[in-house]
């Protein structure tokens, strides 16, 4: 047997994530490997909190990068969050509604669905009525981009609601960080998680996460051990916490978190709000495209999200030759329905360093052909 080195082609990623990787990210993550506690390594990780705490504007002591993929992020916000027997309210709209659901039922919690139509907003309405029908819940949990419908929802309000009823507040954030405003500490946003991914430009794995003094509270004062070692942030802390105390909690994916540092000196560089203002100029300019073709949107404009465009499938199109002409003939992805939407739409994702000019023509110009 004699198998050769892995070649992929050269894509254009324009699905729901991963999306496309800048060059100067992939070139950092070709830099030597070094120890994890190598001083220069350490020194490394304080900047990289720093950065993290650029993108997700907050001053929480409490954020870094989970060593795994965004749905570890999720599940590192529940576990440490949600005891046995605690009433959560989540909020469901999409996809990643139904994993905190799962979650929240896996740590021993007692979840409290709130419906909304998928491709809408959460309804601020319904999460303050849930509240009042559960005055002893402790949590909600919502997702601020999702993903699987390109529905963007009031994470402000939301949070709001949550704490006047005594709640913490867990947000998704894996989609909207770098391509959507997010204020995390003016918001007051106790729990959050995000993915590299997607508007960060960077390669999939990591899963930068922050936690308010309040949630840290509440995990302080837990009656029961986090069930999980691995994501049991007492422990985490001991690696990512002050440097001064630095010890061995697992081997950090070195050339991965090369990756996200430079993925973040690239958004410090460009500036936080000059990248969501890309985002929204580049979805007007696909929006008017697929507009001109004949294509309709999902969601509504006032709920939509600038960097997951859901197309509606035109009547007696077959959706799958036409992302197969995409793929084979332009190397360009873009993404399937997801969910209750398979077969349904199309996503169109416009996210970090995909979100271009060259990228929408090419996208336009592809479908135009394809749809013939
Ligand atoms: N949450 C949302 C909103 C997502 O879009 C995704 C992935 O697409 C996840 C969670 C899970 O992230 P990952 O696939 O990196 O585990």
């Amino acid at each position: 047997m004699a198998i050769k080195s892995f070649h992929p082609p050269q894509r254009i990623l324009m699905g729901p994530g991963p999306s496309d990787v800048s060059p100067r990210v992939l070139a950092a993550m070709a830099r030597p490997t070094i120890g994890h506690l190598d001083p220069v390594f350490v020194t490394m990780m304080d900047e990289m909190k720093a950065l993290l705490k650029y993108a997700f504007k907050t001053e929480n002591e409490l954020t870094m990068p989970v060593s795994a993929p965004g749905s570890a992020g999720m599940e590192t916000c529940f576990v440490n969050l949600v005891e046995p027997g605690d009433k959560v309210i989540v909020c469901q709209n999409g996809v990643f509604g139904g994993r905190m659901k799962e979650n929240v039922e896996r740590c021993g919690g007692i979840a409290v669905m709130v419906q909304d139509d998928w491709g809408r907003a959460v309804d601020p309405q319904k999460l303050e009525d849930a509240l009042k029908a559960n005055p002893d819940a402790r949590i909600v949990a919502f997702v601020h981009a999702e993903t699987s419908t390109g529905a963007l929802s009031d994470a402000k309000t939301l949070v709001e609601i949550a704490h006047q009823h005594n709640c913490l507040a867990i947000v998704d954030a894996v989609t909207s960080l770098g391509g959507s405003p997010l204020k995390v500490d003016e918001w007051m946003i106790d729990a959050i998680y995000s993915g590299t991914q997607k508007c960060l430009s960077c390669t999939p794995g990591l899963s930068p996460v922050s936690f308010s003094t309040r949630a840290l509270e509440k995990i302080k004062s837990r009656k029961s051990p986090v069930q999980s070692w691995f994501m049991d942030l007492n422990l985490v802390m001991g690696y990512w916490g002050g440097a001064a105390k630095r010890a061995y909690h697992h081997t950090a994916p070195i050339n991965s978190l090369y990756g996200l540092h430079e993925a973040l000196v690239i958004l410090q560089e460009e500036g936080l709000e000059n990248s969501w203002a890309r985002h929204q100029k580049n979805h007007l300019a696909l929006r008017a495209g697929l507009e001109a073709m004949g294509l309709n949107f999902v969601v509504p404009v006032k709920d939509r999200l600038p960097q997951l465009n859901a197309i509606s499938i035109p009547d007696g199109v077959d959706e799958v030759a036409v992302r197969n002409i995409l793929l084979n003939d332009y190397q360009l992805e873009i993404g399937a329905g997801l969910g209750a939407m398979a077969g349904k739409v199309w996503r169109i994702g416009l996210m970090g360093h995909a979100s271009n000019p060259r990228n929408i023509l090419v996208c336009l110009a592809a479908l135009d052909d394809a749809l013939g």
